[in-house]
C-alpha cells in the first residue's frame, strides 16, 4: 500500500504513464502528473485518479527544459509536501534511418527521454537525500538494450537512461533510495498507435506471448518497484516484453 505517499509521474497524461498514475491511485498514493501540452488527457487523468479518493494535480511542463523542471517539482513540493515516488516516463519518438536522421530529431528525442529524467533527478535528489527513503522508476525501452534499425535516436536515449539510472542507483543507495528501470516492448498506446498494420502484426508474430501489451502490465511492475516489498532492489533493468528479447 502507498497510502501517504506522493508520486510524481512524467507523461501522466497518456498511456503508459496514465495507467501507472492510475495504478499508483489505487495504491493510495497522492499523485501529481506532468504533461507536455495535452491538457485535456491531463485533466481526464487527474479526474479519474481522484476517484480513488486521493489527490491529484496536473502541472504543464517540458522535462527537457531544465528551468521548467526545477519550476514544476519545487511547486510539487509546496502543494504535495514532499514527493516519494518519482517515475520518469516521458517520451517521444521520431523514427527514422540514421542517414536521413535530421539533427533536431536526434535532440529533441534525447532531450526528453534521457535528458527529461535527469533534470527530474536532479531537481528531487537533495528532497531525496535529506527524507533517506524513496523510490525512482525510469521508463526505458528495449530499444535501449538491444538497439533498432529506425530508432538510432530512440535507442541511444534509452540505452543512456539505462546509465542513468545505476549511477543515480549508486549514488543514492546509501540514502535509502532505489533507482530501477523498466524496459517494455510493444506496447499499445498512441506511440504505437501510430505504427503500419504491418509493422504492428510483424511486432505481434515476433512476440512469444502472441500480444502487444498493454499499459496495465507496465504499470503493475511499476507499482510493485514503488512498493515496500522492492526494498531490496536497486540499479536493475526489467525488461516487460512477452518475451521478445529475452
Ligand atoms: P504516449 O505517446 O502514449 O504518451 C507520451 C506521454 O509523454 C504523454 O503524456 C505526453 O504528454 C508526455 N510527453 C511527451 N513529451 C513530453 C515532454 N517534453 N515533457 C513532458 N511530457 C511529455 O507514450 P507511451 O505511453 O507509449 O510511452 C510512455 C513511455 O514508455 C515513453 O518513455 C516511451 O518511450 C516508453 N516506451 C513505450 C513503449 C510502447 O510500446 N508504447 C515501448 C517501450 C518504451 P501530452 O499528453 O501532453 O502530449
Amino acid at each position: 500500500m502507498l497510502k501517504g505517499k506522493t508520486a510524481v509521474v512524467t507523461g501522466g497524461s497518456r498511456g503508459i504513464g496514465k495507467a501507472i498514475a492510475l495504478k499508483l491511485a489505487q495504491e493510495g498514493a497522492d499523485v501529481a502528473i506532468l504533461y507536455a501540452g495535452n491538457e485535456a488527457a491531463a485533466q481526464e487523468t487527474c479526474s479519474l485518479i481522484g476517484q480513488s479518493g486521493v489527490t491529484a494535480k496536473a502541472y504543464r511542463c517540458d522535462v527537457a527544459d531544465d528551468r521548467q523542471t526545477k519550476e514544476t517539482v519545487d511547486a510539487i513540493l509546496a502543494d504535495f509536501g514532499g514527493i516519494d515516488i518519482l517515475v520518469n516516463n516521458a517520451g517521444v519518438v521520431r523514427d527514422g534511418l540514421i542517414l536521413s536522421m535530421k539533427e533536431e530529431d536526434f535532440d529533441t528525442v534525447v532531450n526528453t527521454n534521457l535528458k527529461g529524467a535527469f533534470h527530474m533527478i536532479k531537481h528531487t535528489y537533495r528532497h531525496f537525500m535529506k527524507k533517506r527513503s524513496g523510490r525512482i522508476i525510469n521508463i526505458t525501452s528495449v530499444s535501449g538494450v538491444t538497439g533498432n534499425a529506425g530508432q538510432a535516436n530512440y535507442s541511444s536515449a534509452k540505452a543512456g537512461l539505462i546509465g542513468l539510472t545505476k549511477s543515480t542507483a549508486k549514488e543514492l543507495a546509501a540514502r535509502n533510495v532505489t533507482c530501477n528501470a523498466i524496459a517494455p516492448g510493444f506496447i499499445d498506446t498512441d506511440m504505437t498507435a501510430a505504427l503500419a498494420d504491418k509493422v504492428r502484426e510483424a511486432a505481434v508474430e515476433a512476440i512469444p506471448l502472441k500480444r502487444m501489451g498493454t499499459p496495465g502490465d507496465i504499470a503493475a511492475l511499476a507499482a510493485f518497484l514503488a512498493g515496500d516489498e522492492a526494498g531490496y532492489l536497486t540499479g536493475e533493468v526489467i525488461k516487460m516484453d512477452g518475451g521478445l528479447c529475452m
